[in-house]
Order: structure tokens, then sequence, then C-alpha cells
């Protein structure tokens, strides 16, 4: 070994926050972990307010808590979720209520900044993670372990690749995975307001005429908007002034919140869908969005992704003392353990994209029939609130 050639237990190519808590869930396992990631830029420090904003599920939270990150927000700055109304494109109308779902809360809103700093300032105090600040570019698998070479021209072995890298992996196209991908040609436009009224911790949710518009409470009367439009009509809303984009908001949510005051920029995202016919293959396993894209109207792809970090630590937490961490048996543990989640929340998304994208009078009629059904069926209500905690 030489100073360029440094040898782990793991290798996790990616810092989202999916990469970091892998990073550091392994790590508490007992695992020598180098994380390969850039750091992300930081916030601005004039904003009440990240612009990137998650829902995140009783699983998440679980998993946040067994890494004591979610002990180390700052919880001044998390909103819980009691309600969550949804509005259909004729007269249906759903109501999710914690109380009735019998569950301390339906979600929590979070920046990805707040969770993204207790993370960086936990996996610097960590002393089985290095953290590597460069990209990955080369991998050649052999039989006794990964070699990874790095663009600062250092060489890591490791027993197992951890693909962290985003819905581009490169990991992902190293291991020659194959990905359906569905191009939803529609963009997230995300931004965050002050409102007038109170939002009562309640998300809100307008499916109108193929987009759909979120607003999710923040603190302090302050909402988060996603609004997944049309490319062209998002195009449109990204280059509004402040003012106009106000208006456009107040008039799409028919102006339950009162109001609204831009506190920040508006940011795009394009959306779609990629599933991925493998997880894993011999020493590498994907986790994250290099797993799995899905259209971010249930706000359930960061779940998903620390969905995997908790399903593959267990995996190697429980692995037999003779196998090794790149073992396929054990990698084949985490991909069944996976499938089936996955699967139903990008079926369960795609399929509601789809039912709200078809046009004409007889489609909104059955979708908001379909609604109402729901509504008055106090066990597939339960069902789909159990569904969205994980
Ligand atoms: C508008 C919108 C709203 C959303 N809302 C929610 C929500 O409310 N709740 C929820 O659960 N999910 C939500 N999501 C989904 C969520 O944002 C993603 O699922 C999540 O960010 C994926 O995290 P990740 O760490 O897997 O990937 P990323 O955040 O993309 O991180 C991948 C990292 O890998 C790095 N990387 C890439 N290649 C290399 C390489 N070769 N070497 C080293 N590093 C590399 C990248 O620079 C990046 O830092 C939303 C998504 C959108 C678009």
């Amino acid at each position: 070994m030489t100073a360029h050639h440094q040898t782990f237990h793991v290798a996790v190519v990616g810092g989202g926050l999916v990469g970091k808590s892998a990073a550091l869930a392994l790590a508490q396992a007992g695992l020598r972990v180098a994380l390969v990631a850039q750091p992300a830029a930081p916030r601005p420090a004039d904003l009440p307010f990240d612009a990137r904003i998650y829902a995140l599920s009783a699983s998440s939270q679980a998993l946040l808590e067994r890494l004591r990150i979610w002990q180390a927000l700052d919880h001044d700055r998390l909103a819980p979720v009691y309600d969550m109304r949804v509005f259909g494109d004729a007269l249906a109308e759903l109501h999710f209520s914690a109380f009735q779902s019998a569950v301390p809360q339906l979600a929590w809103i979070a920046e990805s900044s707040l969770i993204e700093q207790a993370l960086d300032a936990a996996l610097r105090f960590q002393p089985q993670v290095s953290w590597l600040d460069t990209r990955a570019q080369g991998l050649d698998v052999k039989p006794d372990a990964a070699c990874l070479a790095l663009a600062n021209g250092q060489v890591l072995e490791a027993d197992l690749v951890v693909g962290a890298d985003g819905a581009h992996s490169w990991v992902r196209a190293q291991i020659g995975a194959h990905v359906t991908r569905r191009d939803y040609r529609q963009t997230g436009v995300v931004a965050n307001f002050k409102a007038e009224k109170p939002h009562g911790e309640t998300a809100y949710q307008w499916f109108v005429e193929g987009e759909i518009v979120a607003l999710l409470p923040l603190p302090d009367s302050h909402v988060s908007l996603v609004w997944s439009a049309q490319a062209d009509h998002a195009r449109e809303l990204l280059a509004l002034a402040p003012a106009q984009l106000e208006a456009a908001v107040e008039q799409v949510t028919h102006g339950r919140l009162g109001e609204l005051e831009c506190v920040g920029p508006a940011h795009g995202f394009p959306l779609a869908r990629q599933s991925v016919d493998r997880l894993i293959a011999p020493r590498v396993a994907l986790v994250g969005d290099a797993a799995h894209l899905i259209h971010p109207l249930a706000g359930q792809g960061m779940n998903l992704g620390l969905r995997d970090v908790a399903a593959l630590a267990d995996v190697m937490a429980k692995k037999e003392p003779f196998r090794d961490l790149g073992d396929l048996v054990l990698l084949r543990r985490y991909e069944r353990a996976r499938r089936e989640d996955i699967g139903a929340l990008t079926l369960a998304t795609d399929g509601l994209q789809r039912m709200f994208s078809v046009p004409g009078t007889l489609a909104r009629s059955v979708r908001n029939a379909g609604m109402a059904f729901v509504g008055a069926q106090p066990f597939v209500k339960r069902w789909l609130v159990s569904a969205a905690l994980g």
C-alpha cells in the first residue's frame, strides 16, 4: 500500500443526503468508510429558508434518530404536518389527518441544509470515516476488492462500493445497469413564501390541468411551494418577477393562505421517473436516486433513499462473519429487501401523475369520483397514510 493507495471496508460515492447518511450508518456499524464527495454549496445566509425542502416520513425520522442526527437538528426550524388536504381538478377533496390515523404527525418538513449540516458535523467527528473531497472516475471490480480511481489521483480499495451519486449515477453506468426512463416534460418549481394566513401545520396539494401544486408548511407562517408544471409553463413561472409569482401562486391555490410574499428566488428541477433493472453487482450496491427516481408529487424520493440506507446497513450489520461485504449473497438480501417498496412507490406516483394528466371531462369526472370514493373510506385512507409513513 502506498500513500496514494488506501483500503476501506466501504467506499461511498456521492455526498447528497443519502450518501452521507449511508457513510454514517455504515461507520456506526463499525466499518471503515471512505466518503467520496465534494462539499455542497453553502445556503445563502440572507435567506430565511433553504430552497430545497423535504417532507420526511416516520421511517426517515427513525433512521436519522438512529444516526443521532435528528437529535442534533434545530427543532425550531422543523415543521410538523398534522393534516393534508388534496384537491382534485373538479370538486373532489381528500383530507388526511394525523389524529384520525392515530400517528403523532403525517410528516416533518425540513430544509436540506439543516440535515446536511448535522450530517457534515457527525461525519467529521466520526473516526471511521475518511472524507475525500473529490470525484470517482474509475472502477475496477476484482475478485478480492473493488478499486476506485479518484480525480485527485488517489486509488482506493474497498470490499464494497456504494453508488449514492444521484439520478445520473456514474457508478450505475460502471456496472452496466439498464435504466428505464420516463421524462415527465415537467419541471418542479420550488420557492418559499411568507403566508398572510396561518397554515395550521397543513400540507396542501392541488391537481390543476395536468399540473400539481403543493404548499408545505414551514415554521413561522412560511410555506414551501412545489409546482410540478409543464416545462414551458415552468420556464414562464421561473422568469416571473416576485410579485407576479406571488399572484400566480395565490390564484392557483384559490387564496387559501391569503397574500403570499416571496422570501427567496424560485428554482426549477426537471422531473422524470427512472427504474433500474438491478440495484447490485459484485461488490457494488446502489442507493437513493441512483437506484430509483420518482415524481415528487408524494414527496417520497428522499424517504425511499433513506430506507435504502437503513436496509443496506441492516444487511451489513447482520452479515455472517465468514462473508465479505461485497458478497453477492449479502447484496441480494439488500436488493430483495428494497424491491417491493421501490416498485410500489414508483408505480403509485407514476400512476397518479398519469391519471391527472389525461385531458377531458370524462377523465376528470372519473378521477374526482375516485378521490371522493377514497375520501369516504377510512380504512383506505389509514392504509394510504401508513404507506406514506414508510
Ligand atoms: C422538486 C422536488 C421536490 C422533492 N421533494 C421531496 C420531498 O418532499 N420528500 C422526499 O422524500 N423527496 C423529495 N424529493 C426527492 C429528493 O430530492 C431526492 O430523492 C434526493 O435528493 C436524492 O438524494 P441522493 O443523495 O440520492 O442524490 P443527490 O442529492 O442527487 O446526490 C448525489 C450526489 O452525488 C454526487 N456525485 C455524482 N457523481 C459523482 C462522482 N462520480 N463522484 C463523486 N460524487 C458524485 C453529486 O454531486 C451529488 O452531490 C424531491 C425532488 C424534487 C425534484
